[in-house]
């Protein structure tokens, strides 16, 4: 089955190269791969190495930090065929797309050293950590504060649904600094090591099938050194964007690749299930809804290129709107795909034989995070449309 942009008009040989490649190396995984690593309570360690040793995980980051020196666009192509061959890295979003992005473009030369080959190569993961039980979607309220204290930085606060934190080596939390406690909020970012002390983590028990698990964060007077701060404590805005939009853009890439996981398990049954005299592809009640998924699909790829595009090229504005299109977009696609695909199985899309069911949950996430589909349509209607705000 085709996609979008495996056309040698639209995608460039290199790009086309390496969606192959990549696409090769996670078909001999597979889903069910995937599935016994989730089953066993283990971690995708071995295709996550592979995938680092081949360069894949580092292509976004910068060459002289041992990155492949491309952009997003190659990331997202690659999250895309893993999960299209049933393998989402749920961590590539966070660790080289938000955290190597923010390091590599406001980091200081030590943390470029410190962090961007490790993250790079696969040796070291990063997480990170925006969301407040308190604050949700309205990130302007975050609580979590960071206070001077001689040369160090001293952090109080807690996060929650923060992903992967017991398998990151530290976690890109966002805070604010006391003197900026009240009003706009004015970000700041710090590396906080896993095993600092004061930092604890518990898990949330979630109804999902995956790897990565999630956690709420307490920092109880957590004591970093000065160089724990990314970037400039007066910047604002502007340097989490440039982690937030590659979040975007890669949770589009993440729902795109299983939105079209779920859509060829759905073709390929229909094709040969028999219950009357002709396949049940046949019948147009199946055939046009997978057809409608398909072009959903495609489109939603096609505003991820847009979005990726405009990053790479250095228009954090413009890739900030089509960031969001593309992160709705594709979430809506792969929620209506893996709906659509279940019912294609009738009983067998509940079964956990043939692996569609637990898609229906996480599917979701990308409805939900990192921002949910209604904050996308605020934003539109505000940034894009001009309406006035309702909150
Ligand atoms: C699997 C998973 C992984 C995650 N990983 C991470 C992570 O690694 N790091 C991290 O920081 N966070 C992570 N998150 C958190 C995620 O980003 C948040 O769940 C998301 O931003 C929504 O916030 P909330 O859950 O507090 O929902 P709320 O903000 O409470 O929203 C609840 C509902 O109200 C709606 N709503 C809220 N405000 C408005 C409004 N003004 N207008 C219209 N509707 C509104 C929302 O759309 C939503 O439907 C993860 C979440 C999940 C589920």
């Amino acid at each position: 089955m085709s996609n979008a942009l495996s056309n040698p008009v639209i995608e460039s040989e290199e790009h086309r190269a390496l969606r192959a490649a990549v696409a090769a190396l996670a078909k001999r995984y597979g889903r069910e791969y995937f599935a016994t690593v989730v089953a066993e309570g283990r971690h995708t360690d071995e295709l996550w190495q592979e995938a680092a040793k081949a360069g894949y995980l580092g292509v976004n980051l910068p060459e002289e930090y041992g990155g492949g020196g491309a952009g997003i666009t190659e990331l997202s192509l690659v999250l895309e065929e893993l999960g299209a061959a049933g393998c989402p890295l749920l961590m590539l979003v966070v660790s080289p797309a938000i955290c190597g992005t923010v390091i590599a473009r406001f980091g200081t030369e030590e943390q470029k050293r410190t962090w961007l080959p490790g993250l790079a190569d696969g040796s070291r993961k990063m997480a990170f950590g925006i969301t407040e039980p308190d604050a949700g979607s309205n990130s302007h309220r975050i609580t979590t504060t960071a206070r001077k204290e001689g040369g160090d930085w001293v952090l109080n606060g807690r996060k929650i649904f923060v992903s992967g934190v017991d398998i990151a080596d530290a976690t890109l939390i966002v805070g604010r600094t006391e003197d900026a406690g009240t009003g706009k909020l004015k970000p700041c970012l710090f590396i906080v090591p896993r095993e600092a002390p004061g930092f604890g983590r518990s898990p949330v028990a979630m109804e999902l099938a995956a790897p990565e698990k999630q956690f709420e964060l307490t920092l109880d007077d957590v004591r970093l050194p000065a160089d724990a701060l990314v970037g400039d404590q007066d910047a604002g805005l502007l340097q989490l964007f440039a982690g937030l939009n590659p979040e975007r853009i890669m949770t589009a890439a993440f729902a795109l690749g299983m939105g079209r996981y779920a859509l060829a398990r759905a073709v390929d049954y229909a094709r040969t299930r028999q219950v009357w005299k002709e396949p049940i592809g046949a019948h147009q009640a199946l055939a046009h809804p997978l057809a409608q998924c398909h072009i959903e699909l495609e489109l939603a790829a096609l505003m991820m290129r847009k979005a990726a595009l405009l990053y790479d090229a250095g228009d954090d504005m413009a890739a900030g709107e089509a960031a969001n299109m593309a992160k709705y977009a594709a979430a809506e696609a792969a929620v209506h795909t893996v709906d659509q695909a279940v019912h294609t199985l009738g009983g067998n899309g509940l079964t956990r034989e043939y692996g569609l069911a637990s898609l229906v949950t996480a599917a979701r996430v990308a409805r939900i995070a990192p921002v949910s589909r209604e904050m996308i349509l605020n934003f539109v209607s505000h940034q894009s449309l001009g309406l006035p705000k309702s909150y």
